[in-house]
């Protein structure tokens, strides 16, 4: 399991060796929504963003109010719609996408933000990727 040392949450890029917890896999658009078992349409999450996701699939870019598709880890790329700040600490949505995400998923809370300014201190945060 090697590879494992890689695993990271595809939302908020929470790394598996980081938590000490397993991630688990999140139907991109949710089974009670008509999403597959597909790999296209699975990605690694942490649980957190898992249970903040739930059955959404669109959310409200919080500055335009503009209803937008969540972000797709299996078909987008994280950097083209997120940005760390803090060193790592802060999570800030680029786009539309990034920004609706980051609100629906609560992808700063102020759990993971309190854990983050730990890793960063220790250069564990953010993944180098
Ligand atoms: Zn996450």
């Amino acid at each position: 399991m090697a590879e494992a040392a890689g695993y990271q949450c595809g939302y908020c890029q929470t790394q598996e060796i980081v938590i000490g917890m397993p991630l688990v896999i999140d139907h991109i658009i949710p089974e009670a929504e008509g999403g597959t078992s597909e790999d296209q349409n699975l990605c690694l999450a942490c649980h957190r963003c898992n249970e903040f996701k739930g059955s959404q699939t669109f959310a409200d870019d919080p500055e335009t109010g503009e209803q937008v598709q969540l972000f797709n880890p299996r078909t987008q790329v994280w950097s083209d719609h997120f940005a760390w700040a803090e060193e790592g600490v802060m999570i800030i949505g680029l786009t539309s996408v990034g920004r609706a995400t980051v609100k629906a998923l609560k992808l700063n809370n102020e759990y993971i933000v309190r854990s983050r300014r730990r890793w960063v201190s220790t250069g564990w945060h953010p993944p180098q990727d």
